[in-house]
């Protein structure tokens, strides 16, 4: 499991080129980074709320598309939707499909498998993801298996 600490701050970047962090783009950028199963912009909207309460979800979703854009977070096309990823460092995914939650795993050294592409394509690969699916270990203990439950 890859905790948040060992992600490299951006906000020094960010305010280098001149942005100011306001106050829900703060909150925001912790939330995400507090969450460690990839919320939706939903999920981080309505968590955001509890804190300051006039904020909108168009808010919400402006400021996370630019602090992905800044490199602060990473964006993740899921199946359900967008998801928003405080670890923006090199890792992999698993997602559960009893409970939907998205957790990070270390990545794999595979750079035998791309050398191994290029040579076989000629393409070149520059990043590559590899995305897990099955039971959490919580849903394992519940003994859950239906998608649906
Ligand atoms: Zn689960
Ligand atoms: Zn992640």
């Amino acid at each position: 499991m890859i905790t948040n600490k060992m992600i490299p701050d951006n906000l020094d970047a960010l305010r280098a080129r001149g942005r100011r962090l306001t106050r829900p783009r703060r909150l925001i950028l912790d939330v995400v980074r507090a969450a460690d199963t990839h919320p939706t912009a939903a999920v981080v909207y309505r968590r955001v709320r509890r804190r300051l309460p006039r904020v909108s979800l168009a808010t919400v979703y402006r400021n996370l598309r630019m602090l992905a854009a800044e490199g602060c977070l990473a964006e993740r096309a899921h199946a359900g939707g967008l998801r928003f990823d405080g670890n923006t460092g090199p890792h992999d995914h698993f997602t559960c499909l009893v409970c939907g939650r998205i957790y990070d795993v270390p990545a794999r050294a595979e750079r035998g498998g791309r050398r191994r592409i290029a040579a076989r394509t000629g393409f070149e690969v520059l990043d590559h993801r590899t995305e897990y699916y099955g039971r959490c270990g919580a849903c394992r203990r519940r003994g859950r298996s239906s998608v649906t439950g």
